[in-house]
C-alpha cells in the first residue's frame, strides 16, 4: 500500500491517470490520509464543486491485512453541507479491495467541462476510465447489477446514485457489501455531490490475482489478532448486544436514559420506541428469514449488521441502523418498522445519508409540510429526492436549507450538518462534540455515550456539565486516531474497558509496520489529525461561533429530565486547548 492513484476529471482531452510514491503521506491511512491531503492540497475557500476541491479515498492502515474488523474506507473532500473538511466513511468490502491492490489513496481531482458519466475500473493491471452514459441517474441497487453483467461478481463498489448526480448536499458515497449490495455508506456531509462534480458514477474494484497483505513480524501479528479478537468477543457490547440486535439495541436504551429526541427534538422519549426496538427488529429479521447478524465485511468478528426482509419474506434492505431508524422513527413520530425499511431502501439506492435526510423530514412536519407520523407522506418524499421535484431538491439539501426555505427556528444542526440520535441536553458529552468537532454535528467524532449513559470507559452523568469537555476532547483525540486504522469504530467499547484489547491493537500496528507505537504515540496522532483539521476549517473561514448549538438548546429544556444544555460557550472554547 504503498502507491497514490491521482484521476485528474478535468484533463484536456479526458480524464488522466498518474500512479505515483506514497511520498509525504507515508505512514497515513483512512482519515488521517484524507485530512492531510485536503489540508494540504484543496484550498479552503473554494467551492465544494468546484474543480478545486478533491475527493480523497483511503483505506486505512491496516486494511487488506487479515487484521479483524480492519475494512473501513475514508472518504474525504471540502463539505457541501458544512463548508468545512469532511471525512466520512464506510464498511462494506473496498477498502480490502484497494489495500490489496496496492493504493494508499484514490485521488479524484479536477472537474470534467461535459456532462459525461465516468466508470472507472481498477484491477491488478491498471485504470481504465470510460464514458458510460448509460449509467446516468440509476439507483445504486442498478447500477451494481450492470456492474456485476459487466465485471463478474469478485469485484467491490464505490458509487453514487442520483442524489450524487443532482449534487445535493445530502448525497452519500455507497460501497458494497460482501453480497455485493450497496448497503453501506459514507453518508456524512454531502460527499456524493463532490464525486458527482468529477462526473464519476463508479469505481470498481477487482483484486483479482493480488494477495493479502503481509505484515512486518507475522507471528507478532498473529498473536496480536487473536488476542484482539479474543478481547472483542469477550466484552459485553461487542461480544453480545451488537451482534444480537446490531446498532438499534440503543433505541430502548436511550428511551428509557431520555435522551432518544422524538418529534423534531422535543421529547427525549417515544411512545412508539418499543415497536422500533434492535429487539423489536431482529425478531422480525428472524422471522421473516433474514438475519440478525450478519458482517458487512470479510473480517469482521462483531457483526452488528443484518438483512431485513418484508412481509412476504423477500429481501427489502440490510438491518438499518439505530440512527436510520430513529431519524425516520423518533424524530419524525413514526413507528412502523416495515416502514422505516422500506426510507433506508430508497436512500441506500438514491444515494442519501439517511440521518440528514430524516431530521429534514421532521423539520418539514414541524414546518406543517406533513404530518408528524405520516411515513407514507415521509416516503413519497424520498421518493421526490430521487426524481429531482424542486421539492425533492429542497429536503435533499439538509435539515439547515429545508428550516430556512420553511421558515422553521427549531433547526438542530451544527456548521449545517443535522444532529443525529442523542439529545445533547439529556446527553451533554455528546453535546460537547456536536458543537466542537471538525465535522458538524457528529456522534461517531466523540461518542460521550459510552460514559454518559453506557458506563463504558467510565462514568460521567449526562445530566450535568460537569467532566463533558475532558470526555468529548479524549474521545475525539481517540476516534480521529482510530479512524485512521481501518477499524471500525465500534471496537471502541471493548478497547475503552480493556487495557489488554487496547494493546493487541497497537501490538496489530506495530507488528504490520515495525514500529514502535504506544498509548502516547496514538493521542500525538489523534492530535495531528484533529489539528490538521482545525486548521483547514479556521483557513475556510470558522471561528468559535461554529462550535456551538442552536440557542434553543439552552433555553428550552427536554422532558422528562427538563434539563437545557448547559456547558458554557468559554468552556467548549477549551476542547482544543492542549
Ligand atoms: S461491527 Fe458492524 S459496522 Fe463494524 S465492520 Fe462489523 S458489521 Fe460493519
Amino acid at each position: 500500500m504503498d502507491k497514490i492513484l491521482r484521476i485528474d476529471m478535468g484533463a484536456a482531452g479526458g480524464p488522466k491517470v498518474s500512479v505515483g510514491p506514497i511520498g509525504d503521506y507515508a505512514g497515513l491511512g483512512g482519515r488521517a490520509m484524507t485530512s492531510a491531503v485536503i489540508s494540504k492540497e484543496v484550498p479552503p475557500e473554494c467551492h465544494p464543486l468546484s474543480s478545486a476541491n478533491k475527493l480523497v479515498i483511503a483505506p486505512g492502515l491496516l486494511s487488506g491485512t487479515a487484521a479483524a474488523m480492519s475494512g473501513r474506507i475514508s472518504m474525504g473532500g471540502k463539505s457541501p453541507l458544512t463548508g468545512g473538511i469532511k471525512e466520512s466513511n464506510a464498511g462494506g468490502q473496498p477498502a480490502q479491495v484497494l489495500a490489496r491492490l496496492g493504493y494508499a489513496a484514490v485521488i479524484l481531482e479536477g472537474a470534467p467541462k461535459g456532462s459525461d458519466s465516468y466508470k472507472i475500473f481498477i484491477n491488478k493491471d491498471g485504470v481504465k476510465i470510460t464514458t458510460d452514459n448509460s449509467l446516468k441517474m440509476l439507483g445504486n441497487y442498478d447500477l451494481v447489477e450492470k456492474m456485476k453483467a459487466q465485471f463478474g461478481d469478485k469485484i467491490a463498489c464505490i458509487s453514487i446514485g442520483p442524489a450524487g448526480e443532482m449534487k445535493l448536499a445530502s448525497s452519500s458515497i455507497a460501497c458494497t457489501d460482501m453480497e455485493l449490495r450497496p448497503t453501506r455508506h459514507a453518508g456524512r456531509g454531502g460527499l456524493g455531490a463532490v464525486m458527482g462534480s468529477k462526473g464519476v458514477k463508479v469505481i470498481v474494484l477487482d483484486d483479482t490475482g493480488m494477495g493479502m497483505r503481509q505484515p512486518k513480524d507475522p507471528e507478532k501479528f498473529k498473536k496480536a489478532n487473536k488476542d484482539f479478537t479474543d478481547g472483542l468477543k469477550k466484552h459485553s457490547v461487542t461480544g453480545q448486544a451488537l451482534p444480537a440486535y446490531g446498532t438499534n439495541v440503543l433505541t430502548n436504551i436511550l428511551n428509557e436514559a431520555g435522551g432518544y429526541p422524538t418529534y423534531n427534538f422535543k421529547n427525549g422519549q417515544f411512545s412508539g420506541a418499543a415497536k422500533i426496538s434492535g429487539e423489536t427488529e431482529a425478531a422480525l429479521e428472524t422471522e421473516r428469514g433474514g438475519l440478525a447478524t450478519h458482517g458487512c465485511h470479510r473480517g469482521c468478528v462483531i457483526r452488528c449488521s443484518g438483512t431485513y426482509h418484508d412481509k412476504d419474506g423477500h429481501y427489502l434492505t440490510k438491518q438499518p441502523e439505530y440512527e436510520t431508524v430513529w431519524s425516520h422513527g423518533g424524530q419524525c413520530g413514526i413507528d412502523d418498522m416495515d416502514k422505516i425499511a422500506m426510507m433506508d431502501f430508497l436512500e441506500d439506492n438514491i444515494g442519501l445519508d439517511t440521518i440528514e435526510t430524516g431530521v429534514a423530514i421532521g423539520v418539514a412536519m414541524e414546518a406543517g409540510l406533513l404530518k408528524f407520523g405520516d411515513a407514507d407522506a415521509s416516503i413519497n418524499l424520498i421518493k421526490e429526492i430521487g426524481k429531482g421535484t424542486p421539492l425533492g431538491k429542497i429536503i435533499g439539501s439538509g435539515a439547515a436549507v429545508t428550516g430556512k426555505v420553511f421558515g422553521v427556528e427549531r433547526v438542530p444542526v451544527v456548521k449545517g450538518q443535522a444532529m443525529p440520535a442523542y439529545d445533547p441536553r439529556a446527553v451533554q458529552g455528546m453535546g460537547v462534540t456536536y458543537a466542537t468537532t471538525t465535522m458538524g454535528a457528529d456522534h461517531t467524532a466523540g461518542y460521550a455515550v459510552t460514559a454518559n449513559i453506557l458506563k463504558v470507559g467510565g462514568f460521567v452523568d449526562p445530566l450535568k456539565p460537569e467532566g463533558q469537555i475532558d470526555l468529548s476532547r479524549n474521545l475525539q483525540i481517540a476516534t480521529a486516531a482510530i479512524d485512521s486504522t481501518g477499524m471500525c469504530l465500534f471496537i471502541a467499547f471493548a478497547i475503552l474497558d480493556q487495557p489488554e484489547t487496547f494493546q493487541a491493537l497497537l501490538d496489530l500496528l506495530n507488528a504490520c509496520y515495525g514500529l514502535n507505537f504506544t498509548g502516547d504515540s496514538v493521542v500525538a496522532f489523534g492530535k495531528k489529525i484533529l489539528g490538521m483539521e482545525r486548521d483547514f476549517n479556521k483557513r475556510a473561514g470558522f471561528t468559535s461561533q461554529q462550535d456551538r448549538l442552536p440557542d434553543y438548546f439552552k433555553t428550552q429544556p427536554i422532558p422528562p429530565h427538563n434539563v437545557t444544555f448547559m456547558v458554557k460557550d468559554e468552556d467548549l472554547d477549551k476542547v482544543y486547548n492542549w
